[in-house]
Protein backbone atom coordinates (compact mmCIF):
# COMPACT_ATOMS: atom_id res chain seq x y z
CA UNK A 1 0.00 0.00 0.00
CA UNK A 2 1.06 3.74 -0.70
CA UNK A 3 2.13 5.86 2.21
CA UNK A 4 -0.71 7.88 3.46
CA UNK A 5 -0.73 11.24 2.46
CA UNK A 6 -3.34 13.41 3.96
CA UNK A 7 -3.63 17.10 3.09
CA UNK A 8 -5.51 20.36 5.13
CA UNK A 9 -6.63 22.92 2.11
CA UNK A 10 -8.22 26.12 3.55
CA UNK A 11 -9.32 29.07 1.85
CA UNK A 12 -8.18 32.37 3.51
CA UNK A 13 -11.58 33.46 4.11
CA UNK A 14 -11.27 34.73 7.73
CA UNK A 15 -11.38 33.09 11.33
CA UNK A 16 -10.62 29.13 11.80
CA UNK A 17 -13.85 27.93 11.96
CA UNK A 18 -14.69 25.17 14.45
CA UNK A 19 -15.28 22.81 11.12
CA UNK A 20 -12.06 23.66 9.71
CA UNK A 21 -10.21 22.89 12.72
CA UNK A 22 -11.92 19.55 13.38
CA UNK A 23 -11.07 18.85 9.29
CA UNK A 24 -7.18 19.92 9.88
CA UNK A 25 -7.14 17.39 13.35
CA UNK A 26 -8.54 14.71 11.47
CA UNK A 27 -6.22 14.69 8.65
CA UNK A 28 -3.39 15.10 10.55
CA UNK A 29 -4.70 12.06 12.78
CA UNK A 30 -4.87 9.67 10.03
CA UNK A 31 -1.63 10.55 8.68
CA UNK A 32 -0.07 10.34 11.72
CA UNK A 33 -2.17 7.04 12.97
CA UNK A 34 -0.13 5.73 9.78
CA UNK A 35 3.31 6.99 10.41
CA UNK A 36 2.41 8.99 7.11
CA UNK A 37 2.70 12.43 6.07
CA UNK A 38 0.14 15.57 6.31
CA UNK A 39 0.32 18.48 3.94
CA UNK A 40 -0.66 22.09 4.30
CA UNK A 41 -1.78 23.59 0.75
CA UNK A 42 -3.44 26.99 0.90
CA UNK A 43 -6.22 27.11 -1.39
CA UNK A 44 -6.43 30.79 -2.46
CA UNK A 45 -7.50 31.24 -6.24
CA UNK A 46 -10.57 32.67 -5.02
CA UNK A 47 -9.72 36.15 -5.33
CA UNK A 48 -13.30 37.61 -4.20
CA UNK A 49 -13.57 35.13 -1.10
CA UNK A 50 -9.63 36.55 -0.16
CA UNK A 51 -9.52 37.78 3.45
CA UNK A 52 -6.17 39.94 3.89
CA UNK A 53 -4.75 38.13 7.50
CA UNK A 54 -6.32 34.38 7.11
CA UNK A 55 -3.01 32.85 5.81
CA UNK A 56 -1.73 34.33 9.35
CA UNK A 57 -4.13 33.02 11.16
CA UNK A 58 -4.15 29.36 9.87
CA UNK A 59 -0.45 29.01 10.22
CA UNK A 60 -0.98 30.70 14.08
CA UNK A 61 -3.92 28.26 14.48
CA UNK A 62 -2.07 24.88 13.30
CA UNK A 63 1.13 25.83 15.37
CA UNK A 64 -0.62 26.30 18.71
CA UNK A 65 -2.68 23.27 18.04
CA UNK A 66 0.47 21.40 17.69
CA UNK A 67 -1.07 20.31 13.88
CA UNK A 68 2.58 20.60 12.44
CA UNK A 69 2.61 19.75 8.86
CA UNK A 70 5.39 17.74 7.07
CA UNK A 71 6.32 19.20 3.86
CA UNK A 72 6.17 21.93 1.52
CA UNK A 73 6.93 23.37 -2.11
CA UNK A 74 10.91 23.96 -1.19
CA UNK A 75 12.48 22.11 1.57
CA UNK A 76 15.52 24.29 1.53
CA UNK A 77 13.35 26.86 2.59
CA UNK A 78 11.88 25.53 5.48
CA UNK A 79 8.64 23.30 5.41
CA UNK A 80 6.60 26.18 3.98
CA UNK A 81 2.91 24.85 2.68
CA UNK A 82 2.01 24.85 -0.69
CA UNK A 83 0.27 28.21 -2.29
CA UNK A 84 -2.16 27.78 -5.13
CA UNK A 85 -1.57 31.23 -6.47
CA UNK A 86 2.10 30.29 -6.37
CA UNK A 87 1.25 27.28 -7.97
CA UNK A 88 -0.95 28.69 -10.54
CA UNK A 89 1.54 31.47 -11.94
CA UNK A 90 3.62 28.51 -13.28
CA UNK A 91 0.40 27.64 -15.67
CA UNK A 92 -0.07 24.27 -14.14
CA UNK A 93 -3.33 23.85 -14.05
CA UNK A 94 -4.14 25.50 -17.32
CA UNK A 95 -1.86 22.70 -18.82
CA UNK A 96 -4.08 19.94 -17.25
CA UNK A 97 -7.32 22.35 -18.38
CA UNK A 98 -5.88 22.02 -22.28
CA UNK A 99 -4.76 18.20 -21.29
CA UNK A 100 -8.72 17.57 -21.15
CA UNK A 101 -9.48 20.25 -24.13
CA UNK A 102 -7.38 18.20 -26.34
CA UNK A 103 -9.05 14.89 -24.88
CA UNK A 104 -12.55 16.49 -25.83
CA UNK A 105 -13.91 16.63 -21.97
CA UNK A 106 -13.29 20.32 -21.54
CA UNK A 107 -14.06 23.36 -23.73
CA UNK A 108 -13.71 26.65 -24.13
CA UNK A 109 -17.09 29.08 -23.28
CA UNK A 110 -16.85 32.28 -24.94
CA UNK A 111 -20.44 33.23 -23.06
CA UNK A 112 -21.38 36.74 -22.13
CA UNK A 113 -22.49 37.96 -18.73
CA UNK A 114 -25.94 38.73 -20.32
CA UNK A 115 -26.24 35.04 -22.14
CA UNK A 116 -25.69 33.03 -18.86
CA UNK A 117 -28.19 35.46 -17.36
CA UNK A 118 -30.57 34.41 -19.17
CA UNK A 119 -29.70 30.57 -18.07
CA UNK A 120 -30.35 31.40 -14.59
CA UNK A 121 -33.46 29.12 -12.69
CA UNK A 122 -34.55 29.19 -9.74
CA UNK A 123 -33.41 26.08 -7.01
CA UNK A 124 -37.13 25.43 -6.75
CA UNK A 125 -40.39 26.91 -7.52
CA UNK A 126 -40.31 30.27 -5.27
CA UNK A 127 -36.97 29.79 -3.90
CA UNK A 128 -34.69 33.37 -4.09
CA UNK A 129 -31.76 31.05 -4.58
CA UNK A 130 -30.84 30.84 -8.54
CA UNK A 131 -28.63 28.71 -10.40
CA UNK A 132 -26.79 28.51 -14.05
CA UNK A 133 -27.43 25.41 -15.44
CA UNK A 134 -24.94 25.85 -18.26
CA UNK A 135 -26.36 24.35 -21.42
CA UNK A 136 -23.43 23.28 -23.51
CA UNK A 137 -23.74 25.90 -25.91
CA UNK A 138 -20.03 26.33 -26.77
CA UNK A 139 -19.75 22.73 -27.10
CA UNK A 140 -20.88 23.32 -30.75
CA UNK A 141 -18.18 25.95 -32.03
CA UNK A 142 -15.91 24.57 -34.46
CA UNK A 143 -12.00 24.65 -33.73
CA UNK A 144 -12.17 27.95 -36.14
CA UNK A 145 -14.46 30.13 -34.53
CA UNK A 146 -12.65 29.21 -31.18
CA UNK A 147 -9.70 30.01 -32.35
CA UNK A 148 -10.73 33.43 -34.30
CA UNK A 149 -12.27 34.15 -30.98
CA UNK A 150 -9.20 33.39 -29.20
CA UNK A 151 -7.22 35.48 -31.08
CA UNK A 152 -9.82 38.65 -30.84
CA UNK A 153 -9.01 38.50 -27.68
CA UNK A 154 -12.11 37.14 -26.34
CA UNK A 155 -12.89 36.24 -22.90
CA UNK A 156 -13.98 32.96 -21.84
CA UNK A 157 -13.96 30.22 -19.20
CA UNK A 158 -12.89 26.41 -19.83
CA UNK A 159 -15.75 24.56 -18.73
CA UNK A 160 -15.56 20.76 -17.78
CA UNK A 161 -18.10 18.59 -20.66
CA UNK A 162 -20.17 16.30 -17.87
CA UNK A 163 -21.72 13.25 -19.79
CA UNK A 164 -25.66 13.73 -19.73
CA UNK A 165 -26.95 10.06 -20.10
CA UNK A 166 -26.38 7.26 -17.25
CA UNK A 167 -25.11 7.83 -14.12
CA UNK A 168 -21.90 8.55 -11.97
CA UNK A 169 -21.29 6.51 -8.90
CA UNK A 170 -18.84 7.70 -5.93
CA UNK A 171 -17.53 5.95 -2.49
CA UNK A 172 -17.25 8.04 0.09
CA UNK A 173 -16.20 6.04 3.65
CA UNK A 174 -18.58 7.52 5.86
CA UNK A 175 -21.77 8.13 3.49
CA UNK A 176 -21.03 4.84 1.32
CA UNK A 177 -21.87 4.85 -2.41
CA UNK A 178 -23.26 7.54 -3.53
CA UNK A 179 -24.96 7.50 -7.64
CA UNK A 180 -26.33 10.47 -9.61
CA UNK A 181 -27.92 10.97 -12.79
CA UNK A 182 -25.46 12.79 -14.96
CA UNK A 183 -27.78 14.74 -16.18
CA UNK A 184 -28.07 16.71 -13.07
CA UNK A 185 -24.09 17.58 -13.35
CA UNK A 186 -23.19 21.06 -14.76
CA UNK A 187 -20.32 21.38 -16.71
CA UNK A 188 -18.53 23.36 -14.20
CA UNK A 189 -16.15 25.88 -14.93
CA UNK A 190 -12.25 24.72 -14.37
CA UNK A 191 -10.78 27.69 -15.37
CA UNK A 192 -12.29 31.27 -14.91
CA UNK A 193 -11.74 34.14 -16.76
CA UNK A 194 -9.43 36.08 -15.02
CA UNK A 195 -6.85 32.35 -15.38
CA UNK A 196 -7.18 31.34 -12.14
CA UNK A 197 -8.45 27.86 -11.22
CA UNK A 198 -11.86 27.58 -10.15
CA UNK A 199 -11.45 26.11 -6.61
CA UNK A 200 -13.11 22.50 -7.63
CA UNK A 201 -10.07 22.17 -10.05
CA UNK A 202 -6.98 23.17 -8.43
CA UNK A 203 -8.02 20.97 -5.64
CA UNK A 204 -8.35 17.74 -8.08
CA UNK A 205 -5.39 18.62 -9.73
CA UNK A 206 -3.33 19.31 -6.54
CA UNK A 207 -5.29 16.46 -4.49
CA UNK A 208 -3.37 13.82 -7.92
CA UNK A 209 0.54 15.66 -7.97
CA UNK A 210 0.58 15.79 -3.82
CA UNK A 211 -0.30 11.76 -3.86
CA UNK A 212 -2.99 12.32 -1.26
CA UNK A 213 -4.18 9.09 -0.19
CA UNK A 214 -7.05 10.51 2.21
CA UNK A 215 -9.22 13.54 1.83
CA UNK A 216 -11.39 14.55 4.68
CA UNK A 217 -13.73 17.36 4.59
CA UNK A 218 -16.94 18.67 5.35
CA UNK A 219 -20.30 17.44 4.12
CA UNK A 220 -21.26 20.48 3.16
CA UNK A 221 -19.10 19.01 -0.46
CA UNK A 222 -20.62 15.87 -0.76
CA UNK A 223 -22.91 16.60 -3.53
CA UNK A 224 -19.88 18.41 -6.18
CA UNK A 225 -17.86 14.83 -5.18
CA UNK A 226 -19.49 13.05 -8.08
CA UNK A 227 -18.29 15.88 -10.30
CA UNK A 228 -15.08 15.58 -8.97
CA UNK A 229 -14.75 11.85 -10.11
CA UNK A 230 -15.59 12.61 -13.33
CA UNK A 231 -12.60 14.95 -13.43
CA UNK A 232 -10.36 12.29 -12.15
CA UNK A 233 -11.80 9.38 -14.29
CA UNK A 234 -10.92 11.83 -17.31
CA UNK A 235 -7.62 11.78 -16.28
CA UNK A 236 -7.58 7.97 -15.99
CA UNK A 237 -6.23 9.19 -12.28
CA UNK A 238 -7.08 7.23 -9.58
CA UNK A 239 -9.31 9.30 -6.79
CA UNK A 240 -8.40 9.46 -3.01
CA UNK A 241 -10.09 8.27 -0.56
CA UNK A 242 -13.03 10.50 0.37
CA UNK A 243 -14.40 11.11 4.57
CA UNK A 244 -16.84 13.44 4.80
CA UNK A 245 -17.91 15.19 8.43
CA UNK A 246 -21.23 15.26 9.54
CA UNK A 247 -22.22 19.27 10.13
CA UNK A 248 -21.58 20.57 13.57
CA UNK A 249 -24.94 22.48 14.64
CA UNK A 250 -25.10 24.94 17.73
CA UNK A 251 -27.40 23.95 20.67
CA UNK A 252 -30.38 24.68 18.17
CA UNK A 253 -29.38 21.81 15.72
CA UNK A 254 -28.65 24.98 13.03
CA UNK A 255 -25.46 25.14 12.01
CA UNK A 256 -22.85 26.61 13.94
CA UNK A 257 -22.48 29.91 13.20
CA UNK A 258 -20.64 33.51 13.89
CA UNK A 259 -23.85 34.45 15.58
CA UNK A 260 -23.10 31.43 18.42
CA UNK A 261 -20.32 33.50 19.52
CA UNK A 262 -17.97 30.20 19.29
CA UNK A 263 -17.83 29.15 16.14
CA UNK A 264 -13.96 29.56 15.58
CA UNK A 265 -11.27 29.10 17.45
CA UNK A 266 -9.75 32.20 18.11
CA UNK A 267 -13.51 33.27 19.67
CA UNK A 268 -12.68 30.00 21.56
CA UNK A 269 -9.04 31.46 22.62
CA UNK A 270 -10.52 34.93 23.52
CA UNK A 271 -13.05 32.87 26.30
CA UNK A 272 -10.22 31.70 27.73
CA UNK A 273 -10.41 28.16 26.46
CA UNK A 274 -7.02 26.39 26.48
CA UNK A 275 -5.58 24.96 22.81
CA UNK A 276 -5.45 21.34 24.84
CA UNK A 277 -8.82 21.53 25.73
CA UNK A 278 -10.01 22.83 22.31
CA UNK A 279 -8.34 20.22 20.13
CA UNK A 280 -9.44 17.23 22.57
CA UNK A 281 -12.68 18.33 22.79
CA UNK A 282 -12.92 19.06 18.53
CA UNK A 283 -11.78 15.67 18.57
CA UNK A 284 -15.35 14.05 19.60
CA UNK A 285 -16.81 16.23 17.47
CA UNK A 286 -17.66 13.23 14.84
CA UNK A 287 -15.70 10.39 16.43
CA UNK A 288 -16.47 8.39 19.37
CA UNK A 289 -13.31 5.85 20.79
CA UNK A 290 -14.60 2.45 22.21
CA UNK A 291 -14.39 2.67 25.93
CA UNK A 292 -16.17 6.21 26.30
CA UNK A 293 -12.74 7.88 27.15
CA UNK A 294 -13.03 11.59 27.08
CA UNK A 295 -9.82 13.37 28.11
CA UNK A 296 -7.18 13.06 25.26
CA UNK A 297 -3.31 14.31 24.63
CA UNK A 298 -2.74 14.91 21.22
CA UNK A 299 -0.45 11.27 20.99
CA UNK A 300 -3.41 9.40 22.44
CA UNK A 301 -5.38 10.77 19.91
CA UNK A 302 -3.18 9.74 17.38
CA UNK A 303 -2.78 6.17 18.84
CA UNK A 304 -6.22 5.93 18.77
CA UNK A 305 -8.05 7.98 16.10
CA UNK A 306 -9.55 5.88 13.86
CA UNK A 307 -11.64 7.10 10.82
CA UNK A 308 -13.54 4.45 9.95
CA UNK A 309 -15.42 5.58 13.27
CA UNK A 310 -16.63 9.08 12.26
CA UNK A 311 -20.17 9.39 12.98
CA UNK A 312 -23.14 9.99 10.13
CA UNK A 313 -25.09 11.99 12.26
CA UNK A 314 -24.61 16.23 13.00
CA UNK A 315 -22.89 16.87 16.20
CA UNK A 316 -23.75 19.35 18.62
CA UNK A 317 -21.25 22.24 20.22
CA UNK A 318 -22.14 22.07 23.28
CA UNK A 319 -20.01 24.28 25.32
CA UNK A 320 -20.80 23.42 28.62
CA UNK A 321 -19.43 20.18 27.70
CA UNK A 322 -16.49 22.28 26.67
CA UNK A 323 -16.23 24.48 29.86
CA UNK A 324 -15.94 21.02 32.01
CA UNK A 325 -13.23 19.98 29.50
CA UNK A 326 -11.45 22.77 30.22
CA UNK A 327 -11.48 22.83 33.53
CA UNK A 328 -9.78 19.14 33.45
CA UNK A 329 -6.47 21.06 31.45
N1 LIG B 1 -10.52 24.95 0.20
C1 LIG B 1 -11.66 24.21 0.67
C2 LIG B 1 -12.18 24.83 1.95
O1 LIG B 1 -11.52 25.63 2.57
C3 LIG B 1 -11.20 22.78 0.94
C4 LIG B 1 -12.15 21.72 0.60
C5 LIG B 1 -11.44 20.37 0.59
O2 LIG B 1 -10.78 20.08 1.59
O3 LIG B 1 -11.49 19.65 -0.39
O4 LIG B 1 -13.27 24.57 2.37
ZN1 LIG C 1 -20.44 29.45 -23.66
Amino acid sequence: MSKVRTRFAPSPTGRMHVGNLRTALYEFLIAKHEGGDFILRIEDTDRERYVEGAVDIIYRTLESTGLIHDEGPDKDKGYGPYIQSERQASGIYLKYAKQLIEQGDAYYCFCDKERLESLKTKVEEGADKEITVYDKHCLSLSKEEVEANLAAGKPYVIRFNMPTEGTTTFVDEIYGEITVENKELDDIILIKSDGYPTYNFANVIDDHLQEITHVVRGNEYISSSPKYQRIYDAFGWESPKYVHLPLITDENHKKLSKRSGHSSYEDLLEQGFVSEAIVNYIALLGWSPEDNKEIFTLDELIKEFDYHKVNKSPSVFDIVKLKWMNGEY
